[in-house]
């Protein structure tokens, strides 16, 4: 129904204008000089000029300064009658606010086809281009925080990545709780950003600032200048320097943003604009920087906290790493002392020792140097050490020298040292020796030598190495001198077994040389008395009485003597046999019964009534006893001698008590010794050769058992036999 349509329907060109004047976009035309020609409502609502204001003005009051260029650009194109479509670029609002538009441009043509004028629509995409300029950032933010691996790192790309259409400079700032300093800086003008960078050398802002960034971490909240004053800046800056400076930056606006991550202040950021813009913030730049400042705060925490991880990181390898040397340190511990146990020698145990340390601390060159007879250090081991050096160091190195031995001495660099003999430091440099650790070698106060530690590079060695090596040169020293001992034992043995058996060789050979003659003495003495040559007198057979008597004497000296050497020689064995031991006891009490008489001294012999049967070798048994009761007879001068026996629990007990003068507690050990009397001087009222218990220990030991003497001075003494019923075990003599 066409004829109801109001009449600006019916008329296309009412229509159109309409259309036109209702378009949210600015629709204009312009002459080929740039004059408006027609300006709609659209246009006056973003460009803030109503149509009367604008049409007959130049279309260049709407460009903002720096846009001229481009401006004749676009004229040039249109006159040439091309069309341009969706140019972006910015225009001046009526009040200075800088729009951000997006041109189409076409020629218009008169009826004759002349290109006349150009009209315009424009399109305001300020939100849009603020909304891409904000991604962008947040973009690049998002960048430099994924780069950074260190605080400072991310701060300084941040700085650089948020100048430029968010800033025209900007600073970072990190803050620790107490002080901020200055980390990044960058100005958009690569001429500027040196001085911008001076800021790092200034005194930093500080908690107490009555404003600028020391006051906005103080608050922990963001602040907006719109328009920064000469004042602004004088509060701003602590000093003249800082002033000036800042100053010269022409600073226009600024926002400042507390960095705060888990409700801590940890840095900053400033953004501010200078005459290079004459771009003031407004509350859009806040919100975007805010948006900035939460997610570099996050980063950065993410940084903190990563630092944090890999510091923990690095304690736990390094304890980890102690942990892996300790275990070294004990395992070569524990090899030494093995070592140490089953070493044939010395030198197993410096192997060990010497190959070990490499594992343990790292250390190649080591050595053992041992003090010689003579006085002097000389290397019984080493690893890897030239020749030469061990030459000079044996020359150079004096067992007598000032150093403490009882301590370590440490050189941790021998570049530096004073200590060594120049001759020795320059052959140790040489031989690329840079440290040098030297140890005192012994055992309990006996030093034997010294353990040397030689180090590639200079340093100090750690206090749990000194230990270990401390423990090791004491495992050392304890090693050396126990095989020094055991040399020394095994010495003296062999030559203490060297004498004794020359002298048993000796005493047999002489036993036998002494008793021929006296044979002789006593059967030429027997013929005399028997007055085969002639009678004699009766004070010759008196005389002949005592030389015989005299001579017997003598040849049982010679007798106990010979029987000791073949006890001590182990060349006796005894003759077994079962017997009554009562009947052997009996015997030896009758043996001495006539001296006892003569001395007046009471002869008590005490046995069972039943037999005591046992198996030895009688011919020992009696000598024994014999021997027992002959000392307790002659040392006795009143009193009792008394002889008792007994059987208990498989074993035959001799006992010879006597009143006699007793032994002294001291000699109680000595008297079973060959040759040895309690009473050594000259005036000694017996006589004894000092072998009768010497033989009779050595005879009891022969037939199994033991005898053992108890006394006391003046009181008396007790001689006691014990021996096994059975008989000796089977003694494997030889092996003794
Ligand atoms: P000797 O030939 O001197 O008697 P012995 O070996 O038989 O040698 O004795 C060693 C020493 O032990 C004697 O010299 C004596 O001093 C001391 N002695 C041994 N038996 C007795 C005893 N019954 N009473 C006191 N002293 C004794």
């Amino acid at each position: 129904m066409p004829e109801d349509r109001p009449a600006v329907m019916r008329d296309p060109q009412k229509l159109l204008a309409a259309i036109v004047e209702s378009s949210d976009d600015v629709i204009l035309s312009k002459d080929l000089e740039g004059v408006i020609t027609s300006w709609n409502l659209g246009a006056e609502r973003i460009y803030g000029y109503t149509a009367e204001e604008a049409i007959g003005r130049n279309v260049s009051m709407l460009v903002p300064p720096g846009y001229e260029d481009d401006t004749a650009e676009l004229m040039a194109r249109t006159r040439r009658g091309e069309r341009i479509e969706h140019y972006e670029t910015r225009r001046r609002t009526r009040d200075g606010r800088i729009r951000e538009m997006s041109l189409t441009i076409s020629p218009i043509h008169d009826d004759e086809g002349r290109i006349v004028g150009a009209s315009t629509i424009a399109r305001d995409i300020t939100e849009r281009v603020l909304e891409e300029t904000r991604w962008r950032h947040l973009s690049e933010v998002g960048r430099a925080i994924s780069e950074a691996t260190r605080t400072d790192d991310l701060l300084k790309t941040l700085a650089r990545a948020l100048v430029g259409d968010l800033a025209d400079y900007c600073l970072t700032y990190s803050f620790d709780g107490e002080a901020i300093s200055r980390v990044g800086t960058a100005h958009a003008d690569p001429g500027l950003d040196a001085r911008v960078a001076r800021l790092l050398e200034l005194p930093s802002a500080t908690l107490s600032d009555q404003s600028g960034v020391g006051a906005a971490i103080r608050v922990g909240r963001p602040m907006l200048t719109r328009k920064i004053s000469e004042e602004d800046l004088r509060a701003a800056a602590s000093n003249d320097m800082l002033f000036e400076l800042m100053r010269s930056l022409e600073p226009v606006s600024s926002i400042i943003l507390p960095l705060i991550a888990r409700g801590r202040t940890i840095g900053a950021l400033s953004l501010v604009t200078t005459t290079r813009s004459y771009r003031r913030y407004g509350e859009r730049d806040l919100a975007l920087g805010q948006e900035i400042a939460e997610r570099a705060a996050l980063a950065l925490d993410n940084i903190r906290l990563f630092e944090e991880a890999q510091a923990e990181v690095a304690l736990r390898k390094e304890a980890e790493d102690r942990l892996r040397r300790r275990y070294a340190h004990l395992r070569i511990l524990y090899e030494l002392t093995a070592a140490v146990e089953r070493a044939e020698s010395l030198e197993d145990v410096y192997a060990v020792v010497l190959d070990g340390l490499t594992d343990a601390l790292d250390v190649a060159r080591s050595g053992i140097m041992l003090q010689d007879d003579g006085g002097s250090l000389r290397f019984a081991a080493w690893r890897n050490l030239s020749d030469r050096y061990r030459r000079i160091a044996e020359q150079q190195w004096s067992w007598n020298s000032n150093y403490p031995e009882t301590v370590p001495l440490l050189i941790s660099d021998l570049e530096n040292d004073r200590i060594l003999p120049e001759e020795l430091r320059s052959a140790a440099l040489a031989e690329k020796i840079r440290g040098l650790g030297i140890f005192p070698l012994g055992y309990g106060g006996t030093l034997v030598g010294r353990f040397m530690l030689y180090l590639d590079e200079p340093r100090e060695l750690a206090a749990e190495e000194i230990d270990l090596v401390r423990a090791i040169t004491g495992t050392i020293g304890f090693a050396i001198l126990r095989m020094r001992d055991a040399q020394n034992v095994r010495d003296s043995r062999d030559e203490a077994e060297r004498a004794s058996a020359a002298k048993s060789q000796f005493l047999g050979m002489m036993s036998h040389e002494l008793r021929t003659p006296l044979n002789a003495v006593l059967g030429y003495a027997e013929l005399l008395l028997l007055e085969t040559r002639g009678p004699i007198n009766e004070s010759q057979r008196e005389q002949l009485e005592r030389i015989q008597a005299s001579a017997r004497h003598q040849l049982e000296l010679v007798d106990e003597l010979l029987t000791y050497t073949r006890l001590e020689a182990g060349r006796e064995e005894p003759r077994l046999m079962r017997i009554d031991a009562g009947r052997v006891v009996l015997d030896a009490a009758e043996f001495v019964r006539p001296q006892a008489e003569e001395k007046g001294l009471d002869l008590v012999v005490d046995l069972p009534d039943e037999p005591m049967e046992i198996t030895t070798d009688p011919a020992r048994l009696r000598q024994i006893a014999i021997n027992l009761a002959a000392n307790a007879t002659k040392y006795t001068d009143e009193g009792k001698v008394e002889i008792s026996s007994k059987m208990e629990d498989g074993s035959f007990t001799l006992k010879v008590h006597d009143t006699g003068p007793g032994i002294p507690p001291e000699k109680l050990d000595y008297i079973f010794e060959p040759f040895t009397r309690v009473d050594e001087s000259n005036t000694r009222q017996t006589t004894g050769s000092g072998l009768g218990l010497a033989i009779a220990r050595r005879l009891a030991n022969l037939l199994g058992g033991e005898l053992a003497v108890k006394s006391e001075p003046g009181r008396g003494s007790t001689f006691t036999l014990h021996l096994p019923a059975s008989g000796p075990a089977t003694r494997a003599r030889a092996a003794d």
